[in-house]
């Protein structure tokens, strides 16, 4: 008969719900292995039983919806998925930093973790040493390739790379959607066409590219958690995403002003200064980009503004596509590039479902 394979999901959000529409299929198709939910929560609620009855997966946003449990403290959490005398793979679909800490008390268990939270991974260099030194001690797998480029290969590239031997020599890309989207549409390699900085952000806000406060994404923070993970696989040590340059794009003025709207407002005031960096790369015959980029050699990470070469590959990026180039010592002076969407529900429940599948052929 089919081995049963537990699974514990925290976070029904965008990404949570695209990824529990792939577990359905993916359980359907599994033969095998049978895939059992065995506990489902949100922050406000949760679905799961003592006897660690399946819950349906046909049915399961509308069940938790309805439910009027309450989610699992952690490490009642921790308990009771290591109880069932089962394999466990807990999928973290939150952005929680409180879940990433508790990663190596699941680790340690013997729970194995997918997840597209970069938190775990770009908190500080101690949380990342007790992970990896947890899932040792606990014989488990741990698997976060959503965590940088959504469901695009980075994360399994840089470690193949790294694992077989290769040297990674620099790191260089487009690493936000949002950050995409906006000097794609800002400063396109047409020259003309751009529209003022304030209204492109305006724009980008309203087609949902950006978070409820755009400043979440101008402050550069999410693009260097990507850059501390990529970095610490590349061998650096990276102490945190504030131990490197981040170049912020909200004006010091705007700072501290109290809502997204208002800052939204405001933001007119600062269109000049944007527009002549735009100027500034123009005279040059180049366009300014939003870019990540570490070198390995001189231990130097840093995020912000660069002007690129019309012909450059990040200067011809489209919509909101990320693009991440390796230079190593054997693809020489014409680096591996990964380029597509690095955002959307979808896509990155793709990442997720992928990881998950990479656990299930291995447990
Ligand atoms: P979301 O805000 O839509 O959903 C988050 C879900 O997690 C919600 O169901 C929320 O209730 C739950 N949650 C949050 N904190 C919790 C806690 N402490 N305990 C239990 N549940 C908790 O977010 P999302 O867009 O679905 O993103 C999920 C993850 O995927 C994030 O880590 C995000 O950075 C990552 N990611 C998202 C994208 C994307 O395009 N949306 C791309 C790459 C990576």
């Amino acid at each position: 008969s089919a081995r049963q394979v537990n699974i514990a999901i925290i976070g029904a959000g965008g990404v949570g719900k695209c990824f529990l529409s792939q577990l359905e299929s993916l359980a359907a198709r599994r033969q095998n292995q049978k895939l059992v939910l065995t506990y489902i929560a949100t922050s406000k609620k949760a679905v799961y039983s003592d006897s660690y009855s399946p819950i349906a997966l046909d049915s399961v946003v509308s069940t938790l919806s309805s439910s009027s449990q309450a989610p699992l403290a952690l490490p009642k959490l921790v308990d009771y998925l290591a109880a069932s005398g089962t394999k466990t793979v807990l999928v973290d679909n939150t952005s929680s930093q409180d879940i990433a800490d508790a990663y190596p008390s699941f680790l340690r268990r013997g729970i194995s973790i997918v997840t597209p939270n970069k938190k775990a991974f770009s908190g500080s260099y101690k949380l990342w040493q007790d992970i990896f030194a947890a899932k040792e001690e606990g014989g488990s797998l741990l698997y976060h390739e959503a965590s940088c480029g959504a469901g695009l290969p980075v994360i399994s590239t840089i470690k193949d790379l790294v694992e077989t031997g290769d040297e990674v020599t620099k790191i260089e890309g487009v690493f936000s959607g949002t950050m995409s989207f906006l000097f794609n549409s800002f400063a396109p390699t047409s020259g003309s066409g751009g529209g003022k900085w304030s209204t492109e952000v305006a724009k980008a806000k309203e087609l949902g590219y950006t978070e409820p406060d755009p400043r979440d994404d101008l402050n550069g923070l999410d693009v260097a958690r990507k850059l501390t993970i990529l970095a610490r696989y590349a061998g650096l040590e990276v102490e945190s995403p504030t131990s490197f340059p981040v170049q912020s794009l909200i004006p010091k003025q705007l700072e501290s002003v109290a809502s997204g709207d208002e800052f939204l407002a405001r933001l007119p005031e600062f269109d000049a200064e944007m527009e002549e960096v735009k100027a500034e790369a123009q005279k040059e015959g180049k366009v300014v980009r939003f870019v990540g980029s570490i070198d390995v050699a001189s231990k130097q990470v840093k995020v912000g503004l660069e002007k690129f070469d019309l012909s450059h590959p990040i200067a011809a990026l489209k919509g909101s596509d990320n693009i991440i180039s390796f230079y190593t010592k054997r693809y020489g002076s014409n680096p591996l590039i990964i380029q597509g969407a690095g955002a959307g529900g979808d896509v990155t429940a793709m990442g997720v479902t992928s990881d998950l599948l990479k656990v299930l052929a291995q447990l």
